[in-house]
């Protein structure tokens, strides 16, 4: 029953093939057994998941449930779960047991999902290899030697390996789609605005977005349904219909129009890879769709000026860690000024200084004209290409990669490479729009993924696209072969 989508599990729930304390007890072994090799996971809640399991078979019992009713699920741990420890794998937050739950935690236990536990990251979601946790690297389950992707890397890989059928996650530059390209499943970030922030530890607030990864386009529309919609604890969320995104998935594809952007293709894409895009935009073409090439010209700005607006973002939002309120304190402060510098030395990790130093250098008075400023002037250009192309196409179709999963330590030494792997994804975040990750193919056995963008607050589209594919060709079935 673990590699069932959540559709299939809430199907045989429903018809009493199985119940909700049966399935979690089972994917609670799974982890137990699998834990060790991948470190996916840095709590495990058996004990409440059990007690949310029962809860779940007494209102399937009574026929109140819906979708997601006694659904195991997991949550990044940058997400705060009241009682439950959030560390967003730091040092820092080793002993936070946040009084509340974020939004979207409430939302989906309103709807009966049933929490395993939280999964590891990159420190704050600073990284894209999840080497740079508190806890030690992810393993990706395809190649316990390669990266998993980052930041949310603990979700990917545990929804690859059937630990899990889906968990949430956030993407501030590419954090769901890339590990969902790396680990061979599928990761939804929805628009900016369209999923409440409230309650997830804030890294760069104008461009992180609460997302979900699962096994299939069908199992993120479920979970997204049960997260989207208007919270007026987040002054950055959309008071917006939410349509339903499960009835749009059938749609058929018959003109949709779909660009390609000529700078997806260019440099820095491995041949074969193109070739596995290109044989997927062939399947668009038979499902009924109109090709055309489009053009974002500043796209080759956007890591830059991404590494310029998030770490100054987050010199903002991390100076709140200072070893007074809560979180890491150092030993023995010798006075005020020590406390400061010693507890936010010894509790941040290098990457996470790199990204405070930069960020507050990027706002000082003398180099912000030419550092934070120029960043926002290139944003808005990003935006602006969107615009333009979003004129003669309806989606955006490209690699979510350049290549698949790097070894452990292939990239960690060199900053600047490891921010480059972002360079598909990051203007999506840049400009707010949804975008999603689905499995196309492999390259020398390794999964890699696809992206697809809309327009802003059209996930309905993405999802109805990325389904179609998924009906067509069974990519996002394949499973790593030591955890089928
Ligand atoms: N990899 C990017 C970074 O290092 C994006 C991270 C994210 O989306 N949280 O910042």
């Amino acid at each position: 029953m673990h590699d069932k989508t959540i559709a299939e599990l809430s199907a045989a729930l429903a018809a009493r093939e199985l119940s909700a304390v049966e399935l979690t007890q089972a994917l609670l072994d799974r982890i137990e057994a699998h834990n060790g090799t991948l470190n996916a996971f840095i709590t495990v809640t058996a004990e409440q998941a059990l007690e949310q399991a029962r809860r779940a078979d007494e209102r399937i019992a009574k026929g109140e449930a819906g979708a997601l009713t006694g659904i195991p699920i997991a949550h990044k741990d940058n997400f705060c779960t009241a009682g439950v420890l959030t560390t967003c794998a730091s040092r820092m937050l080793h002993n936070f047991v946040p009084p509340y739950d974020a939004t979207v935690v409430a939302r989906l236990e309103e709807a009966g999902v049933v929490m395993l536990g939280k999964t590891n990251m990159d420190e704050f979601a600073m990284g894209s290899s999840n080497e740079t946790s508190y806890y030690g690297p992810v393993k990706n389950p395809w190649d316990t030697e390669r990266v998993p992707g980052g930041s949310s890397g603990g979700s990917a890989a545990a929804v690859a390996a059937g630990l899990v059928p889906g968990a949430t996650a956030t993407d501030t530059g590419g954090s769901v789609r890339q590990p969902a390209a790396f680990c061979g499943v599928s990761g939804l970030k929805p628009t900016y605005g369209r999923v409440s922030r409230y309650g997830i530890v804030a890294f760069a607030s104008s461009l992180d977005q609460a997302s979900v990864i699962a096994r299939s386009a069908e199992d993120l529309a479920l979970l997204l349904q049960a997260m989207a919609g208007f919270d007026e604890r987040d002054s950055t969320c959309v008071d917006l219909a939410v349509p339903d995104y499960r009835a749009g998935l059938e749609q058929p594809l018959d003109g949709v129009r779909i660009g390609l952007p000529r700078e997806y293709f260019q440099d820095g894409v491995e041949p074969e890879l193109a070739k596995v895009i290109e044989a997927a935009v062939e399947e668009y073409r038979r499902l009924g769709a109109e090709i055309k090439e489009v053009s974002l010209p500043h796209n080759a700005l956007a890591v830059a000026a991404y590494h310029v607006i998030a770490p100054a973002e987050a010199s903002s939002n991390l100076a709140r860690f200072d070893g007074v309120r809560y979180g890491y304190r150092c030993e023995n402060p010798r006075d005020l000024e020590d406390l400061y510098m010693r507890s936010r030395g010894e509790g941040f990790g290098t990457e996470v200084k790199r990204r405070l130093l930069i960020g507050t250098r990027a706002l000082l008075a003398e180099y912000y004209q030419d550092a934070f400023l120029k960043a926002q002037k290139i944003r808005r250009l990003i935006h602006n290409d969107f615009i333009e192309a979003f004129k003669q196409v309806d989606v955006l179709l490209g690699p979510t990669t350049g290549a698949p999963a790097f070894r452990l330590g292939e990239k960690s030494a060199d900053p600047v490479q490891m921010y480059l792997t972002d360079v598909f994804t990051i203007a999506a975040n840049l400009a707010g729009l949804p975008a999603l990750s689905l499995p196309a193919g492999q390259v020398d056995g390794l999964p890699v993924g696809m992206q697809l963008i809309g327009r802003h607050f059209d996930e309905a589209r993405l999802l109805n696209l990325a389904h179609r594919f998924q009906q067509a060709t069974d990519w996002h079935t394949v499973r790593p072969q030591n955890f089928e």
